[in-house]
């Protein structure tokens, strides 16, 4: 045995740090007592044993063949007990195709999160239903409004509270969207979908909002043919509202966003790209947490609740793709979302 993986995984023992040490064979050199104890084994049961045995998830040992966990780089499975363990892979950096294997007990966080996504989620059906109300109330005050001889404050201060009404109801809406999205409760319906088509009739849907911000939209003309994509219509347009109406709110007037569609080997990646504001570094990493708005966001008018990108990033994700930006402060944003395409591998022209 190898001294140094034994002082690893000793060490990670102190730190409560659950590690095994997996050779190219597959089998485990090494097991800590805390991985033991979390897969429900007698000390010492997993030496020599094989990663289908101790794990009895074949995806743990795809990853392992693979060097690397999908999507964001983790493998949730099934624990003893009804635990929820959640796996990581490190390659054993002196060892060529042998890996270190972290398990945490993510049970209580699953449950905690779950817990969260239920409250928003009853929480903003409560809202919905009084919001409408005063919704209808105001505009209703507001048509009556007119016939009647009042200050022009009286009639600011409605059409104030109009406006804001407004933001709770798209809050509340999108609050309720983000909890659906997070439970899985929206099921997917898989079509393929021509980007191109997707760019255009999105454009449409914020051409007026553009207008009025005097932004103009492009669609940039495809250098290479882009295959349809494999994904939900509806729940892609979302994303890409989200991601325009953002690129329009964002720009300044005078400036123009342009949409545009790629290949990259099996994926199409969208990308919405304004001459806006942009995005500070610190803040880029933070953009698609659910309620965050950069300070420079918040000091201008246009409202928007912090949750647009949220949806965007989990509609991507859930669709097996990824979103992320490259911004510059001063010089405008551009956002690409990697989404697969139908039909499997295309092959990159040029
Ligand atoms: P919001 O409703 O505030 O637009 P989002 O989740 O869509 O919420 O965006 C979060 C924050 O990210 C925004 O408040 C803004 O600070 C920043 N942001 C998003 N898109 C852009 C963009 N194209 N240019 C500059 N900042 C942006």
């Amino acid at each position: 045995m190898d001294d140094r993986v034994e002082d690893v995984a000793r060490l990670a023992d102190q730190a409560g740090v659950a590690l095994l040490h997996v050779g190219p064979d597959m089998l485990i050199t090494l097991a800590n007592d805390a991985a033991h104890q979390l897969l429900g084994k007698r000390p010492g049961a997993l030496m020599q044993r094989s990663v289908m045995e101790a794990f009895v998830d074949h995806r743990v040992e795809e990853a392992i063949l693979r060097g690397a966990a999908p999507g964001s780089g983790a493998i949730e499975v099934d624990g003893p007990a009804g635990r929820l363990l959640q796996i990581r892979l490190r390659p054993d950096g002196t060892r060529a195709g042998a890996r270190w294997v972290l398990v945490e007990d993510v049970t209580e966080l699953r449950r905690l999160q779950r817990i969260r996504t239920e409250f928003i989620d009853n929480l903003s059906h409560e809202l919905r239903t009084p919001l409408t109300s005063i919704r209808l109330l105001t505009e209703r005050l507001s048509d009556e409004m007119a016939a009647l001889e009042l200050p022009e404050r009286v009639r600011d201060r409605v059409a104030n509270i109009d406006v804001e009404t407004g933001h709770l109801v798209q809050m509340v809406s999108e609050l309720l969207d983000l909890s659906r999205i997070e439970q899985g409760a929206t099921t997917l319906h898989l079509d393929d979908v021509p980007p191109l088509e997707l760019l255009e009739a999105t454009m449409a849907r914020v051409r007026t909002f553009a207008d009025r911000a005097d932004v103009t939209l492009a669609v940039a003309e495809p250098t290479e043919p882009v295959p349809s994509i494999r994904g939900d219509r509806e729940r892609l347009g979302q994303l890409l509202l989200n991601l325009l109406h953002n690129a329009v709110k964002f720009s300044l007037p005078g400036g123009t966003v342009r949409a545009a569609a790629g290949v990259n080997i099996d994926h199409v990646v969208l990308s919405v790209q304004d001459e806006g504001i942009g995005i500070a570094r610190a803040d880029q990493a933070r953009i698609f947490e659910r309620f965050y708005k950069t300070d420079r966001a918040r000091g201008r008018s246009q409202g928007g609740t912090g949750l647009g990108l949220s949806i965007a990033r989990h509609i991507a994700e859930a669709h097996g793709g990824s979103i992320r930006v490259e911004s510059e402060e001063g010089h405008g944003s551009t956002f690409f979302v990697t989404l697969p395409a139908a039909g499997g591998p295309v092959s990159r022209a040029g």
